[in-house]
């Protein structure tokens, strides 16, 4: 069939919640994907930061294959070595104390809500706790997920959301600091937000976040579901601000490709928090997501997949920032590692670069209105930022 019979088909069946790009992807193999006519792109989307390992990395497949052979689920009344070994690593990489296993980014932060209230339950026993969330946040599509993503656009409609959250302006302290009460139960924020349009946070917002939490026996979350997983040049974004979570939420690239995430929390908290019968998923940390976690795991450490994005982050800037000051619309840049974004302006719009790309052979993102937002696999080279750099430059010139 051709790319038009399938794109017909799905927008046949599929319930319109995506306005997708007219490409069909097929198979892929590196840093690159192929779509069913055979046209290969350069991939610096990785399934929006997921494929932290490319394509086909070698030892990936096998692990997973190996686990198809044995079983895939066998639900959360039994242990499996999966789980053992991949809980183990996974609490070992982050310097937290616990872990629980969800099935994707939204479902790791109701844990982590969750445990932030239970947490506040047990101090006080009162059931009106609040949680500071961010402006310009994102978290995830569920009713609670959504209630702490300060985006009112995607809260609309769906109203009543979940009550006791306020709103704080990111990379402010006194933002925060003006919104806690005495029912404030956990400060919530994305060590570096994705969505919103690639903004890290400044190191003095996040160490007066620690303090402040400290002071007042509030829980600091951190969201690591995008900017986690070794993608800034830390195994974990947080580790490089020396600032250490209550609770860490992690997804997108921790399985890379397998549907899983998590929440973990430190000893204090996990001490005085969820206990058995309050959190429960029937799929959550089965074995093959384990398994997958536990490879991407191994891989990360024996191949140093971290080092190799320091090594690799400041060309791409060099060349980004090259091009920055090359073309009138492209106007600056933010981020750290391989989480870039380039502020698109001056009557172009981001749209219109990622479209252009992709006729090249390029698959780049966006992130909130105006930002160009590059999120490749994290094993890319040099080679791989220049072909990145022809393509985009290309497409540019061709607006
Ligand atoms: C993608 C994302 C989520 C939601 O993850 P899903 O797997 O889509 O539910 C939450 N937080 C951040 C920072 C994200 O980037």
């Amino acid at each position: 069939m051709s790319m038009k019979e399938y794109m017909d088909q799905a927008e046949n069946y599929v319930l319109h919640t995506y306005n997708r790009f007219p490409i069909v992807l097929d198979s892929g193999n590196g840093v690159y994907l192929k779509d069913t006519d055979g046209k290969e792109y350069l991939d610096f989307g990785a399934g929006i930061a997921v494929y932290s390992l490319g394509y086909h990395y070698p030892g990936f497949d096998d692990a997973l294959k190996s686990q198809i052979d044995k079983v895939l689920h066998i639900s959360n009344l039994y242990y499996s070595v999966p789980l053992a070994q991949a809980a183990q690593k996974v609490v070992k990489a982050s310097g937290m104390s616990r872990v629980f296993f969800t099935n994707s980014g939204a479902e790791a932060i109701e844990g982590a809500i969750k445990a932030a209230r239970k947490y506040a339950f047990l101090k006080d026993g009162q059931t009106d706790h609040e949680i500071i969330a961010m402006h310009h946040s994102f978290h995830g599509r569920s009713v609670g997920a959504l209630s702490v993503t300060g985006n009112p656009h995607y809260q609309e409609a769906f109203k009543p959301l979940m009550g006791g959250v306020r709103f704080a302006n990111y990379n402010d302290l006194e933002s925060v600091k003006a919104q806690v009460t005495q029912k404030t139960c956990a400060i919530l924020l994305e060590t570096v937000q994705g969505e919103g349009g690639i903004y890290p946070a400044t190191e003095e917002f996040l160490k007066g976040l620690r303090t402040l939490c400290d002071e007042k026996d509030i829980l600091l979350i951190l969201d690591e579901i995008q900017c986690g997983m070794g993608r800034t040049g830390d195994m974990f974004a947080c580790q490089s601000y020396g600032v250490e979570p209550d609770i860490m939420t992690v997804a997108k690239a921790l399985g890379n490709g397998v549907p899983v995430g998590a929440f973990l929390l430190n000893e204090k908290t996990a001490q005085s928090s969820l206990v058995p019968g309050d959190h429960g998923t029937t799929y959550g940390g089965n074995p093959f997501a384990c398994a997958a976690v536990s490879s991407v795991l191994d891989i990360f450490e024996k191949d140093h997949i971290v080092e190799h994005v320091r090594d690799i982050a400041p060309y791409l800037e060099e060349k980004l920032d090259g091009l920055i000051a090359k073309h009138a619309c492209l106007i600056t840049r933010r981020g750290r590692g391989l989480m870039q974004g380039v502020v698109v302006g001056n009557g172009v719009k981001v749209g219109e670069i990622v479209k252009a790309a992709q006729k090249e052979g390029l698959l780049t993102l966006s992130a909130g209105s105006d930002v160009l937002r590059l999120v490749p696999p994290l094993i890319i080279e040099k080679k791989h930022v220049d072909e990145m750099m022809e393509k985009l430059e290309k497409a540019i010139s061709m607006l």
